[in-house]
């Protein structure tokens, strides 16, 4: 157990130090990716650490992809394409939880949740960054209505497509460990579930303010250098919120699933 635990924490930093020195994580974004990386590594070992590694260095890479074109984008998300630690909890806490779940109550098979709660941030993340990319039409997922693409809450052909493949790459790349097709199945429908989920919540909860200045419409509370106004949702349901709720939807389905499949 402290052998695992060390060669964790070694892992863990090597993960944290190098995706800071490519600038994939601001310094408390390595920090919380240390933290995160020695509960998933130390205290749950190769089975957990795979996925999560896979969806950590996939998405980081996809979000670097492309810059250029998806540089007006950066004006209207809330965050900049370097994690924080908040980016970090959003998307690997509940899959940070459940690891420790599963050695607190072994007997209780926690992995296709796990899985569920992976699968839903790397299919909104894949389903995020290829979406802008690509030229179809985006729609919100509540309204039904034509949306500019990169509001929070569209959804188009294209993005849904990348984020069921976005899930379906974490099922893959945890079968080693469950080797069952319904397993795989149910860890697919989470994420798509999941990032449903995150678009809809991204549709009607989720804080959108306008700058003064520019009179762009943004999730960011500072603009053109000055504060903006909060114009719909509610207050403290900010990208991070949305997103940490997105895992809880994934695991959520996965176990329901689970429950009754
Ligand atoms: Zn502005």
């Amino acid at each position: 157990m402290t052998s695992q635990l060390l060669l964790g924490a070694f892992f863990a930093f090597v993960v944290a130090a190098g995706s800071y020195a490519l600038r994939f994580l601001t310094l408390s974004g390595a920090i919380a990716t240390l933290l995160l990386g020695v509960v998933v590594f130390g205290a749950g070992g190769w089975q957990w650490a795979v996925p999560m590694v896979t969806f950590f260095l996939l998405s980081s890479l996809l979000s670097k992809y492309g810059r250029t074109p998806k540089k007006p984008y950066d004006e209207i998300f809330g965050k900049s394409l370097t994690r924080d630690w908040g980016q970090v909890a959003a998307n690997g806490g509940i899959a940070g939880a459940l690891v420790l779940l599963s050695t607190l109550y072994p007997i209780y098979d926690f992995y296709p949740i796990y899985l569920g709660a992976l699968a839903a941030v790397t299919a909104d993340t894949w389903g995020t960054e290829i979406g802008i990319l690509t030229k179809g039409r985006t729609i919100s997922v509540l309204s039904m209505q034509p949306v500019a693409p990169g509001t929070s809450g569209g959804i188009s052909e294209h993005g849904t497509i990348a984020g069921a493949t976005g899930a379906l790459v974490i099922a893959l790349s945890g079968y080693l460990w469950f080797s069952d097709l319904k397993t795989a199945i149910i860890v697919v429908l989470a994420g798509i579930a999941g990032s449903l989920g995150d678009s809809a919540i991204g549709a009607s909860l989720q804080v959108q303010y306008c700058c003064d200045v520019c009179g762009k419409r943004t999730e960011r509370t500072v603009h053109c250098g000055k504060q903006t106004m909060r114009i719909s949702g509610v207050a403290w349901i900010n990208n991070d919120v949305v997103n940490l709720l997105c895992s809880l939807v994934g695991a959520l389905t996965a176990w329901g699933l689970l429950c009754v499949l």
